[in-house]
């Protein structure tokens, strides 16, 4: 793109469709993918120099340089690292900070793989974990220690949406020099910037709304100035990268993720609203509804909300919850989330909190939904029907 100072800077779904500029690769409007592992330097003098742009495929190509820059600007990014999954990236920001004797502290409603690669993998390691309310704002300062150096936060939170205040969070790491890291795949860098908010990492799992389409798995790390030379050297440390064909999937799907983020939105609010009245549902947990405990925050950081919440039942059976779930035309029963269609899967709740108490099922079921890009109004009626059958059981 063509940036003189008289023009006002793209917005971010602009830059969606323009991140890089065509007429460095003969007008081809989208990078190529890459597929390589050798590079030939032209030269012993070549070979030896350390600044060379591509010196090996793990290291980075132009298809995987064209997605990082992508994700940089929108995130406003000191730099961007690829994973093979959202989890490898989380991991990869992890190992990357962390070393024996630290001390990190976790929100307690974070992604379960999350938690169990701190409790597993990174207490091998001798490093202390601990969990945190999601909710304690600035209450967080008094849980930091001399040893604390990286606080995970993620929000809304996984299955149970509390949101987080994440500039309270980053204003009392930052008075301790102790790093942010925040999940971000809920909002996307489109409807959340957290190093905006004061974090040091951003991650996402792109294998959700940026991938888009349920097929492929990818991850991103965002870091700001002060994490990007540890992000970068634990991300040549470890060796991992993502596949060319994947990343090119990504930089695809971030074409369309402005468009499709307003239909699930748009979507997701439409049904939220609609079973927020159903005398099947006891409580919706999602952010973008006023009524929500996490509401006030979500308007203050955020500028939209995807396509997935939590609802509570009333109580009822697992027979009862069968007859709803399985005759479902339109929402499939699987993990991840983030594509085209809509999915619902009971919230498996057991063993992922330890500092909170979990939020009561009062004898219903947590259920998770992922809104896709249906048109509402069968979504709507598939759920009626879905919840006829549950309270006629
Ligand atoms: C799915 C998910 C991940 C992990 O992403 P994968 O690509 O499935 O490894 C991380 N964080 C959150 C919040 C997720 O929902």
């Amino acid at each position: 793109m063509n940036h003189d100072d008289a023009f006002p800077p793209p917005s971010p779904a602009t830059r969606l469709a323009h991140p890089d500029d065509p007429w460095t690769r003969q007008g081809f409007v989208n990078p190529p993918v890459v597929h390589a592992s050798t590079v030939l330097h032209p030269s012993l003098d070549a070979l030896l120099r350390d600044d060379v742009p591509y010196s090996y495929g793990r290291s980075g190509t132009p298809t995987s340089e064209a997605l990082e820059t992508a994700l940089g600007q929108l995130d406003g990014a000191a730099g961007v690292r690829l994973a093979p999954s959202g989890l490898a990236a989380i991991t990869m920001t992890l190992l990357s900070v962390l070393k024996a004797g630290d001390h990190l502290l976790v929100s307690d409603s974070v992604y379960g793989p999350t938690r169990r690669f701190s409790d597993q993998m990174l207490a091998r390691f001798g490093i202390a974990v601990d969990y945190y309310d999601p909710c304690i704002g600035s209450g967080i300062a008094e849980l930091l220690r001399d040893e604390t150096r990286l606080v995970w936060a993620e929000s809304p939170g996984s299955l149970t949406f509390e949101m987080q205040d994440l500039p309270a969070l980053a204003a009392a790491c930052r008075a301790r020099e102790v790093l942010l890291a925040v999940d971000n795949t809920w909002a996307t860098p489109l409807y959340c910037r957290p190093l905006a908010l004061g974090a040091d990492f951003s991650v996402v799992a792109a294998t959700k709304y940026i991938v888009g389409h349920s097929d492929a798995m990818l991850g991103a790390v965002s870091a700001g100035p002060r994490g990007w030379a540890a992000l970068q050297r634990g991300a040549r440390l470890l060796g991992s990268c993502a596949a060319p064909d994947d990343v090119y999937l990504g930089l695809r799907g971030l074409r369309t993720l402005d468009v499709r983020l307003e239909r699930h939105q748009r979507n997701g609010l439409e049904v939220a609203r609609w079973l927020q009245q159903h005398p099947a549902i006891a409580e919706v947990r999602h952010p973008a509804l006023p009524d929500d405990p996490g509401h006030a925050l979500w308007r203050r950081d955020f500028s939209g909300a995807s396509g997935l919440f939590a609802v509570r039942t009333r109580p009822c059976s697992q027979a009862a919850l069968a007859a709803c779930l399985d005759g479902l035309r339109y929402f499939g029963m699987g993990y991840s989330w983030g594509g085209f269609e809509s999915l619902i899967l009971p919230a498996r709740l057991k063993g992922l909190r330890t500092a909170t108490p979990m939020p009561a099922n009062e004898g219903g079921w947590w259920l998770r939904l992922h809104v896709g890009l249906e048109q509402s109004g069968d979504l709507i009626a598939d759920l009626d029907e879905g919840l006829k059958r549950l309270l006629s059981y």
